[in-house]
């Protein structure tokens, strides 16, 4: 009898020393595990960094390639458009016109009664819709068509408040948010897609003509009396409000920046500009590439596997549509090198731009003691239930760094117009801010983005010129403006109303 209970306990003894040593083994396991996570995610910082030095060195090569892309066509990777914009609005445009607004996951149609100079915009109303992705990559027919439509049925629903005048066309600014080469202040052919876009036979098609056909076809008529691009648009929507407004920024899906030029430091447009006149200069800064921009692998391959190799490298550093992404391919290396996840990567993990950059964003602005947002979201995204907090720590350091890089490249490109503009420089007795317009989702959402922005800029420019500066949101600005220029640029102007 007893001989048993002996052998019982050594049994358990034996077991419970096995159990011990799983779990110590286990524990060795999951510190290595985040340790090897560690080193990934250091490495990644390393490589990321932007010291302010750096900063100006990309400041610098913005300024450069500013410089060469005015000087001739195709003489920079930034194609300093001009955009036929040499009279931003005033204040005393009247009258009902439309805008649309296309170029990223949204498009948004958008009526405004205009006042002038005091009664400014009486009233406005927009609608957004939500493009189907089958359209994004589908017929020029189909998109352009579907957009139409969507306007056709705007003005259907027109309610009391608005305006038109009996006999006159309807008016609308078209803010078509892709790189295009202006003919003329309402029309301009298409120089490539961006943004997930690919509509076949559209490059080198006027985009003025294709949305008009597509007007036509369903009886609608109303006359594209400005395009412009979102940049532009927030240009003129802040220009309104505001004399002193000298660049504006989109930070959205994709990004891009206007500023208005002196038309003599526009070499390749002269003899065809009054040279004492303003231009506004459509940069297309997405496209900006650099030696000094702080590229890592993640963004080699991100650019490789994207639609657009080899192009649009700032705008995949910075803007909404890849900052999520940026952050799921590291948490791939992560998961595959460092068993991050556990034993299997989560399979969810594995599809491109399942991380979203709202997603990313909730993520780093977590600010509960456990990281419970992030907690949710690996649940709810990536399917991976009761992520420890260890986990949770290190995707909110990740979210860090790409957000603060990306922001920090921004203010480095806003920093490069001003230096341009030679407005880096303190001058005595200017008391008047110089204003830049800054719209779209990623800069109003994203507050961490903005501040690190923000202060990023100030740091580039100095306390004593940064108090010349301001950041506005201008809200919504692009389409506002683009119904501005409309009016500016309206068929009716000098025609009395009647
Ligand atoms: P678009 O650029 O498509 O015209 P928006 O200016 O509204 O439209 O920007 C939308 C983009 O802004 C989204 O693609 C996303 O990347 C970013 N965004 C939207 N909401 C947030 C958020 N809460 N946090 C961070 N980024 C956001
Ligand atoms: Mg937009």
């Amino acid at each position: 009898m007893k001989k048993v209970v002996v052998g019982t306990v050594v049994v358990c003894a034996a077991a419970v020393c096995t159990a011990a040593a799983l779990v110590v083994r286990h524990r060795m396991k999951n510190c290595g595990k985040w340790t090897r996570a560690m080193n990934i995610l250091k490495e990644f910082e390393e490589k990321c960094k932007t010291p302010v030095e750096k900063l100006k060195q990309v400041a610098d090569a913005m300024t450069v390639e500013m410089h060469a892309g005015l000087a001739s066509e195709g003489g920079s990777k930034l194609k300093m458009l001009i955009s036929y914009v040499d009279n931003l609005p005033t204040g005393d445009e009247k009258g009902l016109f439309y805008a649309l607004d296309l170029g990223g996951t949204n498009f948004r149609v958008l009526r405004v009664q205009l006042g002038g100079k005091d009664e400014r915009v009486v009233r406005q109303e927009f609608v957004e819709v939500a493009i189907p992705p089958h359209l994004m990559t589908g017929s020029s027919e189909a998109l352009f068509g579907f957009i139409a439509e969507a306007l056709a049925k705007f003005v259907e629903e027109e309610g009391d408040g608005y305006h038109p005048v009996s006999g006159r066309q309807r008016e609308l600014g078209f803010t078509f948010s892709f790189p295009v080469r202006q003919t003329s202040i309402a029309s301009g052919t298409l120089i490539k897609w961006t943004k997930g876009f690919n509509i076949e036979d559209t490059v080198g098609q006027d985009v003025v003509g294709e949305i008009t056909k597509a007007m036509e076809k369903i009886g609608l008529d109303m006359r594209v009396a400005a395009l412009v691009n979102d940049t532009i648009g927030t240009l003129a929507g802040g220009s309104y409000y505001n004399d002193n407004v000298i660049a504006a920024v989109i930070l959205g899906t994709g990004t891009n920046a206007a500023y208005v030029e002196r038309a003599h430091a526009i070499p390749k447009w002269q003899g065809l500009l009054p040279q004492s006149g303003e231009m506004v200069i459509n940069m297309e800064w997405g496209n900006f590439r650099s030696s000094h921009l702080p590229i890592t692998e993640y963004d080699q391959a991100l650019d490789l596997e994207s639609l657009n190799p080899g192009e649009q490298i700032f705008e995949k550093m910075i803007s909404g549509m890849y900052l999520g992404e940026i952050v799921r391919r590291v948490l791939c290396r992560m998961a595959e090198e460092a068993a991050f996840f556990g034993d299997v990567v989560p399979p969810k993990l594995k599809r491109p731009f399942i991380l979203r950059t709202p997603d990313m964003s909730a993520m780093h602005h977590d600010t509960s003691p456990d990281l419970r947002v992030i907690g949710s979201k690996l649940n709810d995204i990536l399917e991976v239930s009761n992520s420890p907090l260890p986990m949770r720590k290190i995707i909110f350091e990740l979210c860090d760094i790409v957000a603060t890089r990306g922001a920090r490249l921004s203010a480095a490109g806003i920093y490069g117009i001003i230096k341009k503009l030679g407005r880096d420089i303190p001058k005595d007795g200017d008391k008047q801010k110089s204003v830049i317009a800054v719209d779209g989702g990623l800069f109003e959402h994203y507050t961490k983005f903005r501040n690190s922005m923000e202060s990023s800029l100030k740091e580039l420019l100095g306390d004593e010129v940064a108090d010349n500066f301001v950041i506005e949101h201008s809200n919504d600005g692009s389409g506002i403006g683009a119904a501005l220029l409309a009016a500016s640029h309206s068929q009716y102007l000098g025609v009395e109303e009647s």
